[in-house]
């Protein structure tokens, strides 16, 4: 059984089941896991462990629009930009040496499904892989990448253009970071159980039409090498969110230029990983 993490009301939770039916971590566990997500991140190879041992038709039927974000309040988040060949060619900028790497505030983040409020006249949609720290760490090597990540999500790495180029040289932290701007989910599916994990077919289609559609082997960084590069700077934590990177097809490339308006719709997916859906409304 794969082992998939939700959150709820600020509260851990297990996904089971072709259903999707929901398991309060810290009651099924008779408080072995605390109700924290961070706890459960922090004890993944227990947490993995703990889960095969429930029982296949366990837990309650699950609303899907009533989750939080898988990490709902992560200490980090880190954004990777010019991640792929194609992002990078269309935006006319030259292949990064090292992972172009900038911040999404934590208040950024969202439920996967979460409705994004458009402020502006050029905000910009960027379909992403989202990976969350396990056990973190500082000076860890990219064979032992993968060991430290929980699980994997499908994400939106929303972008106000104007906000993010505003200043010279451009700072994108704040562009990046308005409300609901960082949503991923609709829950984690644990990295180990996913068969080519660095290889991972992902899409994005704006009111029905494919805007995006990648393999994530074409990835400039990998998973493993993001890793490394960043823990080799800062300490990753518990929880700490990484968005990976998006692939050429965002709105402000397009000639003209696309940009998102109340009423569209955004539909995200990672083969195996799963699908969310984010309604644009008026800001
Ligand atoms: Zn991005």
């Amino acid at each position: 059984m794969t082992l998939r993490f939700a959150s709820r009301n600020g509260r851990a939770h297990l996904v089971l089941g072709p259903d999707n039916r929901l398991v309060d971590l810290e009651t099924a566990s008779g408080g072995k896991f605390s109700s924290e997500p961070i706890d459960a991140f922090r004890r993944w190879k227990e947490l993995r462990e703990f889960a095969a041992t429930l029982p296949a038709d366990s837990g309650e039927s699950c609303d899907v629009n009533g989750l939080d974000a898988p990490s709902p309040w992560p200490t980090q988040v880190f954004g990777i930009g010019l991640n792929y060949r194609s992002h990078a060619e269309e935006s006319g900028l030259p292949i990064p040496g090292s992972p172009l790497t900038f911040t999404k505030y934590t208040s950024s983040v969202a439920h996967g499904n979460a409705d994004i409020p458009l402020v502006g006249s050029s905000i910009d949609w960027e379909v992403e892989l989202v990976v969350v720290i396990a056990e973190g760490g500082r000076d860890i090597a990219p064979e032992n990448a993968w060991d430290h990540v929980a699980g994997m999500a499908v994400g939106q790495d929303i972008s106000d253009r104007a906000l993010q180029f505003a200043s010279q040289p451009p700072q994108f932290s704040l562009g990046k970071s308005r409300k609901n701007y960082s949503p991923f989910g609709p829950w984690l599916i644990d990295a180990v159980d996913v068969p080519q994990r660095d290889a991972l077919h992902m899409t994005c289609t704006l009111n029905g039409e494919t805007v995006q559609d990648t393999s994530t082997d074409d990835l400039i960084f990998s998973v493993s090498d993001i890793i490394s590069y960043l823990s080799g700077i800062v300490q990753l934590l518990p929880g700490d969110v990484i968005y990976t990177g998006t692939p050429g097809g965002v709105g402000v490339s397009r000639q003209p230029p696309v940009f998102l308006k109340p009423g569209d719709v955004l539909v995200s997916s990672i083969d195996g990983i799963g699908t969310t859906t984010n309604h644009c409304v008026a800001g």
